[in-house]
């Protein structure tokens, strides 16, 4: 299909300056990607805060640069301990304007400043290898640049919007969660810039909701072998924890649960007193949710009872699952309407993954969270950014964003 019949003349016009951007793209998502932003890197972090708060100026509007909300970790020791994240973006444009959209991207990588992966380098012709260059520093770009372009058009007194660029996604927005969910709760509805689902583009649909927790098993130590028998032995106990809750996965339909770290312990002569086990569960729906949580709880009550000794389970869903409803659907019809006009495909699926578009939907919001770039094998060392996407992606949320604002299709 061609695109002069399906464009209205100042989409045309709006959508061809982004063709002459390619170069300064490419050149930025190189710049930005090698500046090390892992969540726990907060001076990389703040370097992030610098170069991308003039960019966010430059579109009109009130900036601010947001504290995180206090964040605190369960230590080896199984104490809570204060977590330091960085701080956040928050750009807001005509908020008295009708339609009110929210548009989000994260800072962080999960690449700290000790990891071995911290150069960008071609692939091959087109492909772009390094840090971030997919997760998320091209997506930050994509809606940099896709705003630019739609304060070119002819209706943007008809919409406004927040941006928020958080630091702390990739550990579970936990300091930045308060300001985005004030952000949705001044706005119809959320686009997110997480990388396509697969190269070629596919969009996530429903999401599974995640919660981490941290069980502290607290027993008694003694001689191992003087007086056994006044020792609790909290490894013993964790263990038992572990194996009965990793018995519940696949217990309800989409749910998973990954034991992932035991610690605790010390010499062979002495019975633990102290045991910590740290897992991850990801369900389907609310009620899943629920149940899980529920029966996490029943385990630890149950085996510190039957072992005399005390098992603290800490954590929390922190991204609640995200059902593909009728009002989000209807937003994705939108955005493949947009990209069917731009020659551009769209399809969606849905996926274990979550990220804030899972929060964004949980404070009400339909939602779209994978409007950033083409790329793939995102939190390895073998993460890519497919170039010609930045353009692409800027024109799809460009033209979006002008076809809510000119009330050619109804927002949610
Ligand atoms: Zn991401």
């Amino acid at each position: 299909m061609s695109i002069t019949q399906t464009l209205s003349r100042p989409e045309s016009d709006v959508l061809a300056a982004l063709d002459g951007r390619r170069e300064a793209m490419i050149e930025t998502v190189v710049a930005w990607s090698k500046i090390n932003s892992g969540s726990t890197n907060l001076a990389g972090l703040e370097r992030m805060v610098e170069v991308l708060a003039p960019r966010l100026a430059a579109l009109g509007g009130e900036l601010a640069i947001r504290d995180p909300a206090p964040v605190e970790a369960v230590d080896s020791q199984g104490r809570l301990t204060p977590q330091p994240v960085g701080r956040n973006l928050h750009l807001v444009v005509r908020p008295d304007a009708p339609l009110q959209v929210l548009l989000v991207g994260h800072m962080d990588t999960v690449f700290q400043a000790d990891d071995p992966f911290q150069d960008v380098v071609w692939r091959e012709p087109g492909v772009l290898n390094g840090p971030g260059v997919a997760d998320m520093k091209g997506g930050l770009l994509v809606i940099l640049e896709a705003l630019a372009a739609f304060e070119q058009s002819p209706w943007t007194d008809k919409l406004g919007y927040q941006v928020v660029f958080n630091a702390d996604e990739e550990i579970s927005s936990f300091g930045s969660g308060p300001l985005l969910a004030n952000a949705a709760s001044r706005a119809h509805l959320g686009l997110v810039y997480e990388p396509a689902t697969t190269p070629d583009g596919v969009l996530a649909s429903a999401r599974k909701g995640r919660a981490a927790f941290t069980l502290v098993a607290r027993g008694r130590s003694a001689h191992a072998g003087r007086n056994p028998e006044d020792g609790r032995n909290a490894i013993v106990a964790a263990a038992d924890f572990a194996v009965r809750a990793s018995a519940l996965n696949g217990a309800r339909e989409g749910l998973t649960l990954n034991v992932a770290r035991i610690e605790g312990g010390g010499g062979t002569n002495v019975v633990p007193e102290l045991a910590l086990v740290r897992l991850e569960t990801r369900v389907a729906s609310h009620e899943d949710r629920h149940w899980v949580e529920a029966e996490l709880a029943r385990l630890a009550r149950e085996i510190g009872a039957a072992r005399d000794l005390t098992l603290e389970l800490h954590g929390r869903f922190t991204r609640p699952p995200k059902p593909f409803d009728a009002r989000t659907q209807a937003l994705f019809e939108t955005v493949r309407q947009c990209g069917a006009d731009l020659g551009q495909p769209i399809s969606w699926q849905a996926t274990g993954g979550c990220c804030d578009g899972n929060n964004l939907a949980a404070a009400g919001l339909a939602v779209v969270d994978t409007l950033g770039v083409r790329g793939g094998a995102i939190h390895s060392p073998a993460e890519f950014l497919i170039v010609d996407s930045l353009v692409e992606r800027a024109k799809l949320s460009a033209l979006l964003l002008m076809r809510l604002a000119a009330g050619d299709v109804a927002a949610p």
